[in-house]
């Protein structure tokens, strides 16, 4: 006998990892800005023909504070990579951040000593999307892998290795 048959109809069980992770899937809160064009392709994700809102996480919020989704969108250069850093050491833990576009990932077309040739040398990325620039169809797609990322992993047990943030300072790494 199960003990859902001991508890009857209406009650659902779970664990707190769970839950927690459901309720952290479905609010993430992104940071608004943008670097350089895929940034239009990321506006449009949020307007009302793909609606980010779907996902409960429509309002970018305009101060890294109150956001805990860092979506690189558009090229970085080397001169705004110390800025990009501070944000995301400001965002609130646990937080995340969607690599958005060839340049972000890659430094893209633009192979020179003026950007960064991946934003994984500046914060630690959870989901790349590739192309130039990729559709809105795309940042949805990368949103729901970051979704389901955040599924499988543990809540509780500081899963994200927060010490990884603290110890790094990929700044001095990087040739600025
Ligand atoms: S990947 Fe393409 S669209 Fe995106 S920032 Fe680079 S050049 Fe612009």
């Amino acid at each position: 006998m199960g003990v859902e048959k001991l508890l009857g109809n209406g009650i659902l069980l779970t664990t707190v990892d769970a839950a927690v992770n459901w309720a952290r899937r479905s609010s993430l809160w992104p940071l608004g800005f943008g670097l350089a064009c895929c940034a239009i392709e990321m506006m449009s994700t949020l307007a009302s023909r793909f609606d980010l809102a779907r996902f409960g996480a429509e309002v970018m919020r305009p101060s890294p504070r109150q956001a805990d989704l860092m979506i690189v969108a558009g090229r970085l250069s080397k001169k705004m990579a110390p800025a990009l850093r501070q944000l995301y050491d400001q965002m609130a833990n646990p937080k995340y951040v969607i690599s958005m576009g060839a340049c972000a990932s890659s430094g893209g077309i633009f192979k020179n000593y003026a950007i960064v040739q991946g934003v994984d040398k500046i914060v630690p990325v959870d989901v790349y999307i590739p192309g130039c620039p990729p559709r809105p169809e795309q940042l949805l797609d990368g949103f729901m892998a970051l979704q389901e990322k955040i599924k499988k992993g543990g809540s509780l047990k500081g899963e994200r290795d927060f010490g990884y943030n603290l110890r790094r300072n990929p700044i001095d790494k990087v040739q600025l």
